[in-house]
């Protein structure tokens, strides 16, 4: 082998090339396959899923050319950013501890122990970065890019300011860059569950079954709570649940809905 190609093989073996293709991997397929169903419904019409919709007392505007437009755009520059900023975040989470890329996986036990520190932490920093972001000034310079979309769709999850990009980021990152010890496979099923949440809560659709709070729902946020939010640009300001919202009195879901 020459010099050339035993540094290739090694960077493909690499701890920061496999973490990068894990967490990217992980983020594309859940969001894609998540969001081709939803951009299906949105194509297609079928009345058997359009009785889900949330605002279907208001006319539908989703779609229209200059969002497609806009979304488009702003998808590209999201997608972009994750590839660069994945390999950065290989070396935070390093750096504050030891990630495990390539070992056996943790026990059961540790990984659900680690994902509800996960869930609870980026609950409670989502709700209150959330909150401050729709304080007069902050709202207006950063947050109200997010809010342009009063029917959201799976996509607009990611559509936001950069600094509003960041602030998701700290509150998904947080807890696994402070525990010390973590793992790729902990990390991916992270990634996984946070992604298919804000699809979910961006969807539009209360759809039975796949949506969190269709479960749980005096505990759970999900898609009623968000969709109610992107409506009327306040009120319910968590991610997975509501305890937040009801401590703040920021609980609020629509009367208008019914569900079928
Ligand atoms: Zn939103
Ligand atoms: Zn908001």
């Amino acid at each position: 082998m020459n010099n050339s190609q035993f540094l290739s093989t090694s960077f493909f073996q690499s701890d920061i090339w496999l973490f990068s293709i894990y967490i990217i991997g992980t983020f594309e397929f859940v969001f894609w396959l998540c969001n081709s169903f939803l951009i299906c419904i949105e194509i297609f019409d079928f009345p058997s899923i359009d009785k889900y919709r949330i605002q279907k007392h208001k006319k539908k505007l989703r779609f229209q050319p200059d969002l497609i437009q806009l979304m488009k755009k702003e998808t590209i520059r999201h997608q972009i950013s994750i590839i660069i900023l994945t390999p950065l975040l290989y070396y935070i989470l390093n750096y504050f501890g030891h990630l495990d890329i390539q070992g056996p996986r943790p026990s059961w036990l540790t990984i659900i122990y680690q994902l509800i520190l996960f869930i609870l932490s980026e609950d409670a920093i989502f709700f209150w970065t959330h909150y401050l972001l729709h304080t007069p000034w902050l709202y207006k310079t950063i947050h109200k890019k997010h809010h342009i979309y009063k029917q959201p769709t799976g996509v607009v999850s990611i559509l936001s300011d950069p600094i509003e990009g960041l602030q998701n980021q700290l509150a998904v990152w947080f807890m696994p860059v402070l525990l010390k010890e973590k793992h790729i496979f902990t990390l991916c099923i992270w990634i996984a569950i946070r992604v298919y949440q804000t699809v979910n809560a961006h969807s539009g659709y209360n759809l039975p079954y796949v949506s969190t709070q269709y479960w749980v729902p005096w505990i759970m946020s999900g898609t009623l709570a968000h969709d109610f939010h992107h409506q009327h640009g306040k009120w319910n300001y968590g991610s997975f649940f509501n305890i937040w919202d009801r401590l703040m009195g920021t609980h609020r879901l629509s009367t208008n809905y019914k569900t079928n």
